[in-house]
């Protein structure tokens, strides 16, 4: 047995056998070959398996993320029956008397290299398609059958690191819980763990040799427990019984108001990251959606969604929700967000770089289209609109001509749509200090604690090496929303916090007695707040 203490993201108890996830990359060498007729063969059947692979997952995308998010597979299952690229493989098998291995691996390289220099941004973001699907061929020809996370045990992930794009895409219904090397509590990566209610940990040195072995997620205490012993085993158990039991507890506030002891109805929403959570919005019961990270929907595409693919998503999340509001916050990518076909290039400063609106505002075309698949999803539902990373009036009054751009767009093609509050995200002090004067032009304030505690401390949410004092409980920041609440109530502009201090338990009391609106936490931290504000007097 081994205890090795990390950084907890969730608070809950995971214990299962480890999967390591390691980024496949397979060493392929050149072989000569007399008989080139069985080689094209040994190709042929590989291809065959790809194609099956490919639609098993495409399947599987299908029922868990829905059409946008499993168009990628069926993409790749056409790549891999194009006659060029099969011609190449077929080419330099004959023409150089090689292994296919060889030939797939210099096929995929020569394509994506000719598919990045191409001027057209659609045909560049297809280079790194073309590399997945020769690394899946080689795979295959290498006798490297196993895709990961297809066994039907659920497991503990393992890795050196993860990338928000790669926890989006994974299978969340095996995944026990996950444990890093790299990453930092405040990542996006750790983000989605806690919408996705998993048991996490970082900074654990992580080995490969950990593979299949028995682990315990601790998140209580922050630390895994590896190979544990039989006492210590029959402990975390009973403890995960025991959290069992709160939830089943916890469930009883099910259907009850979101009311404090004095009467003030709180609006206690949930955060999402896309249309797979839905389902857990639901079963936590909350009242809506506050925050709707829309860029994950770019994020796990190889480029820009279209208005359609956009539409579909949200008007399924509004129509699941029925009457109750949706908060969709417009592209918010950058920083740690970064999709390739987005070119955004290298910064040495990312986090206060060219991220979110700033990006929407210098490249309209890509704005409005969300814009409008946005509208279009509002006629189905409750849809509130708002924009990331303000920092000035001026940003929040072309956000909104953007939008009334888009409105006209749809009236010209006879489209519908219904109406939508207009807010901003408070995560700038910038935008703390003018709130009055932006209280004026929106509808409500979402005060995202995440980045308003890394840009008034001065402390990069992202670096591991200063978690522990990224504070989000220091006086500055907690003045900061005081001072948000208070302007934005003076223009009868209602104010919520979307960031993840709006989950900390041992502050609703405080944000309450603020005059905090509304809460949008994780779904699983819905009923525990739930619970708090009906015991909670604001006034004395
Ligand atoms: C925040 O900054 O608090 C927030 C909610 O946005 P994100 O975490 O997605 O940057
Ligand atoms: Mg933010």
């Amino acid at each position: 047995m081994k205890v090795y203490p990390g950084k907890s993201i969730l608070k809950e108890i995971a214990i299962g056998r480890i999967q390591f996830h390691s980024k496949e990359e397979h060493t392929v060498s050149r072989e000569s070959i007399s008989d080139t007729k069985q080689e094209w063969e040994r190709y042929l059947k590989a291809k065959e398996q790809a194609a099956d692979e490919l639609n098993t997952l495409y399947e599987k995308a299908l029922k868990e993320v829905g059409e946008t998010g499993a168009a990628i597979f069926e993409v790749h299952g056409m790549m891999l029956d194009d006659d060029d690229f099969n011609d190449s493989v077929k080419n330099i098998i004959e023409a150089q008397e090689v292994n296919a291995e060889y030939a797939v691996a210099s096929t995929g390289d020569n394509f994506s290299q000719m598919f990045a220099q191409m001027d057209d941004e659609y045909f560049q973001a297809r280079s790194a398609d073309i590399k997945d699907i020769a690394e899946r061929v080689v795979r295959i020809l290498l006798g490297k059958h196993k895709e990961q996370n297809t066994d039907n045990e659920p497991f503990i992930l393992v890795a050196e690191d993860l990338a928000p794009s790669e926890t989006v895409q994974m299978d969340k219904s095996k995944l026990l819980g996950f444990v890093t090397e790299l990453g930092s509590s405040n990542s996006h990566t750790a983000i989605l763990a806690r919408t996705m209610n998993i048991p996490a940990l970082i900074g654990i040195p992580v080995s490969e040799e950990m593979d299949g072995m028995l682990a315990i997620i601790d998140g209580v205490e922050g630390k895994m427990i590896l190979e544990p012993d039989a006492a210590v085993l029959e402990e975390y158990r009973k403890k995960k019984a025991e959290s069992e039991k709160r939830k089943v507890l916890l469930q009883q506030l099910k259907g009850k108001e979101d009311i404090t002891l004095d009467g003030k109805k709180i609006r206690l929403y949930a955060n999402i990251g896309g249309i797979g959570d839905v389902a857990s919005v639901l079963s936590n019961d909350a009242d809506g959606i506050g925050l709707f990270r829309s860029e994950f929907l770019y994020l796990e595409k190889e480029t820009y969604p279209t208005e359609e693919e956009q539409f579909q998503a949200y008007r399924t999340v509004v129509e699941t929700m029925g009457k109750k509001k949706v908060i969709i916050r417009t592209l918010d990518i950058g920083a740690d967000k970064q999709a390739d076909y987005f070119q955004l290039g290298h910064e040495d400063n990312p986090a206060m770089g060219y991220r979110a609106i700033r990006i929407c505002l210098d490249r309209p075309e890509i704005f409005k289209t969300q814009l409008r698949a946005i509208l279009m999803a509002s006629a189905y539902g409750n849809v509130g609109i708002m924009y990331p990373m303000i920092i000035s009036v001026e940003e929040v009054i072309r956000a909104k001509q953007y939008l009334e751009e888009a409105k006209a767009q749809l009236d010209q093609r006879g489209i519908r749509y219904g109406e939508v509050e207009q807010g901003i995200m408070i995560e700038t002090p910038a935008s703390v200090m003018i709130s009055g004067q932006l209280a004026k032009e929106v509808d409500f304030f979402s005060i995202g604690t995440n980045d308003l505690t890394q840009y008034t401390l001065a402390i990069d949410r992202q670096n591991a090496k200063l978690d522990n004092i990224y504070d989000s409980h220091h006086p500055a920041v907690l003045e900061m929303i005081r001072m948000t609440v208070e302007n934005g109530h003076k223009e009868n502009c209602w104010v919520g916090i979307c960031g993840e201090l709006g989950a900390d338990t041992t502050l609703t009391e405080t944000f309450l007695k603020m005059g905090v609106d509304e809460l949008s936490v994780s779904p699983g931290r819905v009923l525990p707040i739930r619970e708090i504000i009906r015991n909670t007097r604001i006034n004395p």
